[in-house]
């Protein structure tokens, strides 16, 4: 069999298995975003660092197997990853929370996730998925989503979103450049793979939660955000967001990047929707 054709043949499951037992293929040099905001994720799975005056803030972390490259990147950037003092999950997917436990071992810190999730990590640790790569940790906060989370000179806006998953939470903060205010955005969960009517049933979810999903896209696509800070580097579909890395910051204002990145995540699901609904027909 030629390569091409095992490649097109490898299911997503084994897709995820090879990347998981091959960290070092997702390694990305970390690199500073704009002043107090670093990206220290890997190519697949993207981890955000923000430079507080209360602590180190990680938003998401990657996996248990990535954990070498994050403490690699956070030593680089000359930061100490036991100044970690708070972890701000998207949603409770394996590929965000997997190194939660170490961290929370080596630094301490504070844990919080949106409430909807919760409970993958008490009775469904089968919707963690690669579950048995994730070691237990303690939540210590759920989001409140009528307050901001203040830590130092950070504010940070966490709104629900379900859909990916029914906890799914993005963030939201502003930071300065030059004198002049913008907003950063980090939409907690886009990836369409757990979307379908199939994924939904099979793993006892509810399908409304593909409703829930494009509802959660028009709840905040209208947000003027001026830095996308893509919680997977993929989601951006119209360009690349890595490739900005070690430029002078200004690639990464794009007004229109947030809108163009939800409605086209938006139009992904609704063909899957429409998909399904035809092969039912
Ligand atoms: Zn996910």
């Amino acid at each position: 069999m030629s390569k091409e054709i095992k490649a097109v043949k490898e299911t997503l499951e084994e897709r995820t298995l090879r990347m998981l037992n091959n960290p070092w293929d997702l390694y990305n040099a970390p690199f500073k975003i704009v002043d107090d905001v670093y990206f220290v994720g890997t190519n697949w799975v993207s981890i955000f660092l923000l430079d507080t005056d209360e602590g180190l803030v990680l938003i998401d972390c990657a996996m248990q197997e990535t954990l070498y490259l994050l403490i690699d990147s956070i030593h680089r950037l000359g930061f100490d990853p036991r100044d970690i003092s708070k972890i701000l999950l998207t949603h409770g997917h394996f590929d965000h929370v997997g190194a939660v436990r170490s961290l929370q071992e080596i630094s301490g810190c504070e844990v919080w996730i949106g409430e909807g999730d919760g409970f993958f990590f008490t009775e469904r640790r089968d919707l963690i998925v690669f579950e048995d790569r994730v070691p237990p940790f303690k939540i210590d906060h759920y989001y409140d989503y009528n307050q901001k989370i203040q830590i130092g000179d950070f504010s940070i806006e966490p709104v629900h979103c379900p859909g990916h998953t029914p906890g799914t939470s993005s963030l939201f903060f502003d930071i300065e450049r030059n004198g002049e205010v913008l907003k950063c955005a980090v939409h907690g969960g886009l990836g369409a793979a757990v979307m379908s009517n199939a994924y939904l049933t099979a793993n006892k979810l509810p399908v409304s939660l593909q409703t829930d999903y494009l509802n959660s896209i028009d709840k905040v696509v209208d947000r003027k955000v001026d830095i996308v800070l893509p919680s997977h580097a993929g989601h951006c579909v119209d360009h690349d967001f890595l490739s900005f890395a070690n430029t002078d910051g200004s690639k990464f204002i794009d007004p229109s990047a947030w809108r163009r990145m939800l409605l086209a995540k938006k139009a992904e699901i609704v063909k899957i929707i429409e998909n399904e609904k035809n092969e039912t027909l």
